[in-house]
């Protein structure tokens, strides 16, 4: 199976690098069969070749049965007739990877809160409020006067009901309180999150097994706070999904536990849920566990939808040897207050594989 690794900017090449060696272990311990290939995206290939995202990586992308995405410096690239392409919106979109799924989960000695919590949050990523991706030609944010800024949301029944469908396949497979949480604000976006919620509880009558709720997003802010441990599976259109991801992420303990993947009908992105971090970039401290825990979850992807064989017990076997590795006060990184670097942190992990 080939992997196309890209490991973007800021803290993208420490966090791949070790990444890469906890892939390269399970490899080798499992018989895998991955092959690694490498890119460049973001400022490494605007330099090369005038873009953040060449054609020739996508089309690679297309190609390969897994990619592995670093974090991208999107704020700083410049304007898009300048080369700078949203590297991340780019492979959802034309690539169709709409579900961003976003686990947090709460590890003993660690967590903000009092209460335990074991969630994943279902997010649609190819539509919503995104100025960049919910319009055919141009952009969905303009300025018709220079003191007047405007942004439109997309919402399309199609996006909402192949989101919904996967958070409660997604539901009924992890076994939890079997409850689907769908996070909305329709008493202000009557038609858009309405739209949204109808579709969800067309979906819902599918799945009677499924207990669907509905919260209102602010509520859902203060909900996750007070008592995260009773929610299951959220689904939520794009923006709402990213903000309550952050808020759950660094309540498990940091944004840096944070694994997700973009998955479509065929492929699927391993992808850390934070940004490219450039406040402390290249001083090997950031947490590596958001894109090793994304690695294991593509493995997961690839075992359910390209035969990767032992890919479930690889996965596994990360998952494992994360949480061991995080029970240790005295081997964590410096986010969680302990004194690992990233590299070091990559070589306890892969220590405890075996
Ligand atoms: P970007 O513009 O790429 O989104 P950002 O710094 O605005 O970058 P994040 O990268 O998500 O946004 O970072 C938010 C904060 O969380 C930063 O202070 C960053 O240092 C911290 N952070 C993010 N990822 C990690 C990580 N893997 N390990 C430790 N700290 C992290």
């Amino acid at each position: 199976m080939n992997i196309l690794v890209l490991p973007g900017d800021g803290i993208g090449t420490e966090i791949t690098d070790a990444t890469l060696r906890v892939l390269h272990a399970v490899n080798a311990n499992h018989e895998l069969g991955l092959v690694f290939e490498f890119a460049d995206i973001g400022f490494a290939a605007l330099a090369k070749t005038g873009t953040t995202l060449p054609d020739e990586v996508l089309a690679r992308a297309r190609e390969c049965d897994g990619i592995l995405l670093g974090p991208i410096s999107h704020l700083d690239y410049p304007a898009r007739d300048k080369g700078g392409v949203n590297v991340s919106a780019a492979f959802r979109v034309k690539l169709d990877l709409y579900a961003n799924v976003r686990p947090a989960r709460t590890r003993p000695g660690l967590g903000r809160g009092h209460a335990a919590m074991d969630l994943v949050i279902m997010r649609e990523c190819t539509e919503g409020f995104y100025p960049d991706r919910n319009m055919h030609a141009g952009s969905g944010e303009f300025m018709p006067t220079p003191d007047i800024a405007m942004s439109l949301r997309k919402i399309t029944r199609h996006a909402c009901e192949r989101i919904a469908r996967r958070a409660f396949d997604l539901a009924r497979r992890r076994q939890k309180q079997k409850r689907v949480t769908a996070v909305h604000k329709a008493n202000n976006f009557i038609l858009t999150d309405g739209l949204f919620l109808e579709v969800t509880r067309t979906v819902a009558r599918e799945y009677p097994d499924i207990e669907l709720e509905e919260i209102i997003v602010d509520a859902m802010a203060a909900r996750l706070v007070r008592d995260p441990g009773r929610f299951d599976v959220v689904l939520a259109t794009n923006f709402y999904a990213d903000i309550l991801s952050d808020l759950a992420s660094e309540l498990s303990g940091s944004l840096g536990l944070a694994g997700s993947i973009n998955a479509g009908e065929t492929r699927c992105a391993a992808q850390a849920q934070h940004g490219s971090a450039p406040d402390i970039a290249g001083r090997d401290i950031a947490n590596p566990t958001s894109l090793i825990l994304s690695a294991a979850m593509l493995l997961e992807w690839l075992a359910e939808h390209r035969g990767l064989r032992a890919g479930e017990k690889a996965a596994r076997s990360i998952h494992n040897a994360i949480d061991s590795a995080l029970a240790e006060p005295k081997e964590r990184t410096h986010d969680l207050g302990g004194p690992l670097g990233t590299r070091a942190f990559a070589e306890r992990v892969v220590g405890r594989l075996a």
